[in-house]
């Protein structure tokens, strides 16, 4: 079995005390287990298709904004490097982010609000729960089994929150959020360097449709005018967009400066001698310090309020939503509308989660695409 040619603390996850696939396989001479998984994922529809998923901004609204898929890169490279910082396993962190959001809808959150609602009586839909479901059973890429068939590591690290009742449902994955307890450090890391890439592009791609105003930026939110007035101060003559990106640059450092002293700082505290430990514990200990937690946490309500709830991201929203639920009503009223490799999964995973399946894997074309095909001729998103 291949070993990581990596730095790894003791409380790291190692391949080589993985606690296996759900399908054993024979271990592969070239790669270690999370390398593998993280290829598995790369190569995957799932992850091809986040190309073509909205993260904010619809994704035919330009060329220029980010993608679920271009946000998932951004996630991996803040967290691969914090990873290579802490001495934990770089290669985990990095399948595990490259996962983190497949299982999202079409048109970002209000696709996913809205598939919720129509799920209602029928287990829910939750799109955290959706991508495992995608590495577990959807992908169909593998003679011997459905799914990716990754190691327990990623898949604990995908599962990021889970509601009791599902949990129950998951036996062992599901276990830390009946019992309490903690994922791997990869995991914990992945789920903050999600917020610190997500509230910084934000910024960026904000500003650049001018749905931001950057002089509210720097009078509400004190990490963005402290570095306003650094960048200004040391180069004055610079264009507002390159001034704008050298401040996203600052605050993204500034965040991962933070997580990483904080976090080894309580990893020194509570000196954890293994995974396991690291699992035991009542709280994470990959978490910014209380001053960086609060700056972050007031960005975040600035773009909550300022670009999330923007008129204009708003309509889409309200568009996207009725469209997603037209399209469920629609398959589930007459299922023989849909492509046949999904009538086919209706006797498995029953007739609503089928169509749940069908719409979440969708991206925000092809979801327009098949409203115009099965609805609406003249619709045009
Ligand atoms: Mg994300």
């Amino acid at each position: 079995m291949i070993k990581e040619g990596l730095r790894l603390a003791p409380y790291a996850c190692k391949s080589s005390k993985s606690k296996g696939r759900a399908i054993k396989e024979k271990p592969s001479t070239a790669r270690t287990e999370f390398q593998r998984d993280r290829d598995r994922i790369i190569h995957s529809a799932a992850f091809r298709r986040l190309e073509y998923k909205t993260q904010v901004f619809v994704n035919h609204e330009g060329d220029l904004f980010r993608t679920r898929l271009t946000h998932t890169l951004e996630v991996a490279q803040i967290a691969r490097t914090a990873a290579s910082r802490l001495e934990i396993n770089q290669d985990l962190t990095e399948s595990i982010a490259y996962a983190h959001d497949l299982g999202h809808t079409p048109f970002g959150h209000a696709g996913q609000d809205t598939l919720n609602d129509c799920m209602k009586k029928h287990g829910g839909f939750e799109h955290n729960l959706q991508s495992l479901r995608i590495v577990d059973f959807l992908e169909e890429q593998y003679p011997k089994f459905d799914g990716l068939n990754l190691t327990w590591e990623t898949r604990e690290g995908i599962l990021k929150h889970c509601s009791r009742k599902d949990a129950k449902k998951l036996q062992d994955l599901g276990k830390r959020f009946l019992e309490g307890g903690q994922p791997s450090l990869e995991a914990q890391l992945v789920n903050i360097a999600d917020t610190i890439a997500y509230s910084t592009h934000d910024i960026d791609d904000g500003l650049r449709v001018q749905y931001l105003n950057e002089d509210r930026l720097v009078d509400q939110v004190k990490i963005y005018s402290k570095y306003f007035e650094e960048v200004s101060g040391e180069y004055p003559e610079l264009d507002a967009r390159r001034r704008q990106k050298e401040i996203v640059r600052r605050i993204i450092g500034y965040m991962v400066d933070d997580l990483v002293f904080n976090s080894k700082e309580n990893i020194e505290k509570f000196s954890p001698s293994s995974v396991d430990e690291v699992r035991s514990l009542a709280e994470p200990l990959i978490v910014f310090s209380v001053e960086a937690k609060r700056q972050v946490d007031e960005l975040r309500n600035f773009l909550s309020q300022d670009l999330y709830h923007h008129y204009k991201v708003m309509r889409v929203v309200g568009k996207s939503a009725r469209l997603i639920s037209k399209l469920f009503e629609t398959f589930v009223e007459s299922p023989v509308l849909l492509p046949p490799n999904y009538q086919s999964k209706i006797e498995r995973f029953g007739l609503h989660r089928t169509v749940s399946d069908y719409i979440a894997g969708m991206t925000d074309r092809y979801a327009a695409i098949e409203y115009a095909r099965v609805i609406d001729p003249t619709f045009e998103v």
